[in-house]
């Protein structure tokens, strides 16, 4: 009896640590007081949900970014984010092939190439057959494609747009596959691991990209394809002066891609933080960080409004920390927040779409569903420039 009392505890304590759950006692309280109120953005609509061909998609990924996180944002911003401006919206279920409960790995490759895997793969099928991904598919159809992360490069949902490889945790040979890219651009939270990687690998991708470390726009602009990588990191919470680095480098992105003379193109933007502020119980940074994000949407809701022919699409991977809201105040950008697990859990994630075709996402599906849209909307698209 002991025996089995002991082993069902160690069972438990690792079905616990897997997922991340708190007991009701352990739950994490957080608060804020909002203090850098942003306006948000509405735009006409005009273009919202017309059967204009799609030219450009920008798929926005708040990782772990859950409906508390978006609402904790919006109530403390005066009740208003220019995401939840939007008019359409859905829903997105998350579970991976072989887990209840995704990670960034599987979600990230959902989205990436249309087909669930196992949790920690990136870019492989659940047998470890290499899996297309969207800027492999489009740069057959003339699309250009490009990437912007706060995270480094190898990060799990960055990395599933352009590597193949067994294991989130394979960083070297997920920085060797960005040479064998089909992307046009990307731009991550620092250079520093980049230094880290062999010179061999350091070198296929300079032979491919010109490498930046500052936001000069006049060598962007002349670059065929280009890495924006800078010199002093942003992978650091918002809380800790990244700035606006992920609003100004998705303007950068949107600006260079929509530059180069292709059909069109796709770029994905994540806002990789609001996930580890979620996994550290961090309510403020949360919220601070949904913030950054809602800045970075409005780059590409502007970009859309301005172009009318882009699609702008607003999710998440997976939700994190189970949290939950309580008291606030609108005026006073005051909120309380409670988080029962420093994990992901399966909860729906929220979605937000605008643009000509923006009623196609409306409703629940999915998260790979979402990439076999887009695909399907620029595939059968007959707009070009
Ligand atoms: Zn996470």
């Amino acid at each position: 009896m002991k025996t089995n009392y002991s082993s069902w505890s160690i069972l438990l304590l690792s079905v616990g640590l897997t997922f991340g759950q708190l007991s009701a006692q352990e739950a994490v309280k957080g608060e804020i007081r909002n203090t850098q109120f942003h306006t948000a953005y509405t735009p006409s609509f005009q273009n919202d949900g017309t059967d204009a061909p799609i030219k450009n998609v920008i798929l926005m990924i708040g990782d772990g970014m859950g409906l508390a996180h978006l609402s904790a944002g919006m109530y403390s911003n005066h009740g208003q984010l220019t995401i939840t401006s939007l008019k359409t919206c859905g829903l997105v279920r998350t579970q991976s092939a072989n887990n209840f409960i995704t990670d960034s790995a599987a979600s990230g490759t959902a989205y990436a190439t249309g087909q669930k895997t196992n949790n920690g793969t990136i870019g492989l099928d659940t047998i470890g057959n290499a899996l297309i991904n969207m800027p492999e598919k489009l740069d057959k159809i003339g699309y250009i494609s490009g990437i912007v992360t706060t995270d480094n490069l190898d990060g799990a949902t960055p990395a599933a747009f352009f590597a193949h490889q067994q294991n989130r945790n394979m960083g070297k040979e997920i920085w060797k596959d960005i040479s064998q890219s089909k992307l046009t651009f990307f731009a991550a939270g620092s250079k520093e691991l980049f230094k880290k990687q062999p010179q061999s690998t350091q070198k296929a991708i300079e032979k491919q990209f010109t490498i930046l470390n500052t936001p000069d726009i006049k060598i962007l602009k002349q670059s065929k394809k280009a890495g924006y990588l800078p010199e002093q990191s942003k992978t650091a919470s918002i809380n800790k002066n990244r700035g606006n680095f992920l609003p100004a480098t998705t303007q950068m992105a949107i600006d260079y891609l929509n530059d180069k003379q292709a059909k069109g193109f796709f770029l994905m933007v994540e806002g990789a933080r609001i996930d580890k502020s979620a996994h550290d119980n961090d309510f403020q940074a949360v919220v601070r960080e949904v913030l950054d994000f809602d800045q970075a949407v409005e780059a590409a809701i502007r970009f859309a409004e301005k172009d009318g022919h882009t699609l702008v699409i607003i999710t998440a991977d997976h939700e994190t920390g189970a949290l939950s809201l309580g008291n606030g105040n609108m005026d006073t950008g005051n909120l309380k927040g409670t988080f029962v697990s420093k994990g992901h859990s399966p909860i729906m994630v929220p979605l937000f779409v605008y643009g000509p075709q923006s009623h196609y996402f409306s409703g629940v599906q999915e998260n790979n569903d979402i990439h076999n849209k887009i695909y399907q909307l620029l595939s059968k698209s007959k707009n070009s420039n």
